[in-house]
């Protein structure tokens, strides 16, 4: 049974360290009405939040824990410029107009975030370096440099990195051919969470942490929000719960499917070895199926992701895959102490692709990033605060992804089962992927 409420630890203390406090919150008590409320305090409901109280719209968050406990505090931290399925795939799936409409928006998505960080001053490691992706495998290297060609003919600055310079790029002789994209960056996903909790309060949201919501009824013309002892009305209500998403709604946690993603760190490096592993601080991912990223912290220490059991409670840390990775990757490492280790829940959708709804009047879902989030749901927060603001009418201009109806997954239920086949199978390519790049890395 997923409870993502109840079966994780707190977000990572090397993310927490580095943030800055959160905004004064008190869970909420007693009655009152605002124009909008919103559920759930990660990018998503921050962003709404904060886009609302900008436009001088009373907004007010709800939160079941802590500002951006959910999975914006545990993200490994990448601000991509693309979504899981490529730009052919996008064009297919919403069409030439729409589909186009919805690369470009993507493609800005960093724009939107780093925009935001500047202006609201959010202390979050932000680096905008830019994104290497290695091509594991000849059909990856040929996506990478289709992908590559696409964005350099619409003169976006990404450009393919071969042999000695790629290798000199990531640190490391396993990759032949990688693609940079300089659009993207990295950032403390927790600590961007509170700043943009910090702007929303500055404008005059309220959020209210420790206040989890138990269920929402239509009354008397406005939505009513049950919160155990207290509550709210609200004209607009904004479900923003992603994989943590209960019984709030019929359907809603039954449209995604939410799997653990795993993050890991060492101790700080020595200093003669840290500058040998990504030297420009890009985070590299490569193109196998299962989680790769690993980047540099400011501190020194070395993030990785890495595989591990996509479902049932949180599993005890097991430092063994990531470290077998990171040894492969940068053999100059030598032993490494691993220090923290967390995990998090992504809601993935049949797809790949993020679900915008408008479950009832005045009552809207945006979820389903797949694991790229931090763009994405800053972007559909910005969408959602327009739709909660009376798009209504302009609807298909005023968001990125259109409005589509609530699609729960029928076989729901076995969908642990499925995935764990597929995880098997992927765990496996990858693995001979893998074997045939080390016999002919450079
Ligand atoms: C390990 C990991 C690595 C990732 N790496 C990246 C990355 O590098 N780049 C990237 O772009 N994306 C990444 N992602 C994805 C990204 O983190 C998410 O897509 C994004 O954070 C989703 O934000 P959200 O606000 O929609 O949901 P969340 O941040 O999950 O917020 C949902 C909130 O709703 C609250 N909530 C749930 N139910 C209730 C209730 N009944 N009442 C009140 N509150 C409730 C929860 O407590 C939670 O705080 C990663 C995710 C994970 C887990």
């Amino acid at each position: 049974m997923h409870m993502p409420l109840s079966d994780q630890a707190s977000p990572p203390e090397v993310y927490v360290r580095g943030a800055p406090p959160p905004p004064p919150t008190q869970p909420l008590e007693g009655q009152r009405h605002v124009a909008v409320a919103v559920i759930g305090a990660g990018f998503t409901g921050l962003s709404t939040a904060l886009h609302l109280a900008e436009a001088g719209v009373e907004v007010a968050v709800l939160e079941a824990k802590e500002i951006g406990w959910g999975a914006s505090g545990r993200a490994f931290g990448q601000v991509v410029p693309y979504l899981k399925p490529g730009h052919e795939a996008i064009l297919r799936h919403y069409g030439a107009e729409r589909g186009q409409r919805i690369v470009d928006a993507v493609a800005e998505g960093p724009d939107l975030v780093f925009e935001l960080i500047m202006r609201h001053g959010i202390e979050c490691w932000a680096l905008r370096s830019g994104l290497i992706f290695a091509a594991h495998s000849p059909a990856g290297r040929r996506d990478l440099e289709r992908r590559t060609q696409y964005w350099q003919q619409r003169h976006a600055p990404v450009e393919m990195l071969e042999g000695a310079h790629c290798a000199e790029m990531i640190g490391s002789p396993l990759y032949p051919a990688a693609s940079l994209d300089r659009r993207g960056g990295n950032i403390n996903p927790f600590a961007y969470a509170r700043g943009l909790a910090h702007a929303a309060v500055k404008f005059g949201a309220t959020l209210h942490a420790r206040t989890p919501v138990r269920g929402i009824v239509r009354r008397d013309g406005r939505w009513a929000i049950d919160a155990g002892g207290a509550g709210l009305t609200a004209d607009n209500v904004v479900i923003a719960t992603n994989a943590y998403t209960g019984d709030l709604w019929p359907g809603l946690r039954e449209s995604i499917i939410p799997m653990r993603g795993h993050g890991f760190v060492t101790e700080p490096l020595s200093d003669n070895v840290r500058h040998t592993i990504l030297p420009e601080r890009q985070s590299l991912t490569d193109t196998r199926q299962l989680y790769s990223g690993v980047r540099m912290l400011p501190d020194g220490r070395l993030h990785g992701s890495a595989h591990g059991p996509s479902f049932g409670a949180e599993p005890r840390a097991d430092w063994r895959r990531v470290d077998a990775r990171i040894r492969r990757l940068f053999p100059q490492l030598g032993a490494v102490k691993w220090q923290q280790a967390w995990t998090g829940w992504v809601a993935m959708t049949t797809d790949h692709f993020p679900r915008l709804h408008e479950l009832a009047p005045g009552l809207y879902a945006g979820l389903g990033y797949n694991g790229r989030g931090i763009a994405a749901a800053t972007m559909m927060g910005r969408d959602l605060a327009a739709l909660a603001r009376g798009a209504r009418g302009a609807r298909d201009d005023a968001t990125v992804f259109p409005v589509t109806p609530l699609r729960p997954l029928g076989w729901h239920r076995i969908v642990p089962t499925l995935i764990r086949g597929l995880v098997q199978v992927y765990r496996v390519r990858d693995m001979v992927d893998e074997y045939r790049l080390r016999r002919t890395a450079v």
